[in-house]
């Protein structure tokens, strides 16, 4: 048996009975797919018979006062949702005069409707050929096919849109969709599936390599962070300070100039003014001959460089090591302070 077959079978005796599953409305079932989107079933219901019954079809939602609709949704969340509703609804009166569409390039034009949300209303409602991929469905796919390409990336949407769409009962794309995403919801859960009693363990892939608490994958997204570093290329009688980073990251062992961090982007004159510049020449005259910014870019972190080239009337701050240029050589130095060193070497 197909695993469409299978599941088909299985929802037939575990299907709740949902009030949007028992209508062939378009209208209800868009309604029914957004507010769903944003919540479990069991909250989403109130929301769902409230907002149906103010608004039972497409006219009257065209015409809805936007402080009525967004009172109907408070507490859902997502309020563009809700407008969103609102402008596709004045769309249908406009364009198919009050008529939903049946073509699934027609509904997706619609303010706020994607690919999934066009998938559900042109196959739950006209039973048309598309496969519905929402979060069930990416699931049962991962775990029954053992795909680990992460669903979150553009790659792993575009392999479970296809797959799915492979497997779709063309017969039935209606009931299969539904089939597939109850199934997800209800038995090939997130945590604790009922895999022991499950129709498809005979041939699932994560059940049999032991991977159904691993699938599917996900993909960390990178959070990148700013950061803003002040370097003090601090010169007297062709003495410099340095010193050595013992701080973890990717730095950790190198030399670099005095360091300031500042939780912002600073200018230059706030810094020079900061009492942790002032202790680093330890109160000695200075001159400030220029500045040199720089944008460095890690994988997690974007890096605002400044640095500062400062002459002093003296050098001796007991925290920081005195070298020459020869010494200097010699030492290895993050790749912009790098970079830095040699173009001030050239002036
Ligand atoms: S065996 Fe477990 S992981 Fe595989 S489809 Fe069934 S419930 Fe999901």
């Amino acid at each position: 048996m197909t695993i469409s077959k299978t599941i088909t079978k299985w929802y037939q005796s575990h299907a709740r009975s949902l009030p949007w599953r028992k209508t062939k409305d378009p209208y209800l079932i868009w309604i029914s797919e957004v507010v769903m989107q944003q919540t479990r079933v069991e909250q989403g219901m109130s929301y769902y018979l409230k907002f149906t019954e103010a608004f039972p079809n497409i006219k009257s939602l065209s015409h809805a006062p936007e402080d009525q609709v967004l009172k109907l949704w408070e507490g859902l969340g997502y309020y563009s949702r809700a407008r969103n509703l609102m402008e596709a609804a004045k769309q249908l009166m406009e364009w198919h005069q009050g008529v939903f569409p049946d073509k699934y390039e027609e509904v997706i034009k619609l303010k706020g409707i994607g690919p999934y949300t066009a998938a559900a209303i042109t196959s739950f409602a006209f039973n048309q050929k598309y496969a519905v991929v929402d979060g069930n469905v990416f699931r049962v796919l991962s775990r029954y096919y053992g795909v680990e390409i992460p669903i979150n990336t553009s790659k792993g949407q575009k392999y479970f849109s296809e797959l799915a769409q492979e497997i779709l009962d063309k017969e039935n794309p209606a009931t299969h969709n539904q089939a597939m995403m109850e199934f997800g919801a209800l038995h090939c859960k997130p945590a604790n599936p009922f895999c022991t009693e499950c129709p498809l363990n005979n041939s699932c892939i994560a059940y049999s390599t032991n991977k159904v608490s691993e699938l599917p994958k996900k993909e960390k997204k990178l959070v990148i962070k700013n950061k803003y570093l002040h370097f003090f290329y601090i010169e007297h009688d062709n003495y410099i300070l340095i010193e050595k980073r013992d701080s973890s990251g990717i730095w950790k062992g190198l030399y670099q100039l005095p360091l300031i961090e500042s939780a912002k982007n600073e200018q230059i004159e706030a810094i020079l003014l900061d009492q942790e510049f002032k202790d680093l020449i330890n109160n000695q005259e200075y001159v400030l001959k220029s500045t040199l910014d720089m944008k460095h870019k890690l994988t997690h972190r974007n890096l605002y460089i400044r640095f500062y080239h400062i002459q002093c009337s003296n050098i001796n701050n007991p925290s920081y090591l005195k070298v020459g240029e020869e010494e200097l050589r010699e030492l290895a130095f993050p790749r912009p302070v790098n970079q830095f060193l040699k173009e001030m070497k050239e002036k």
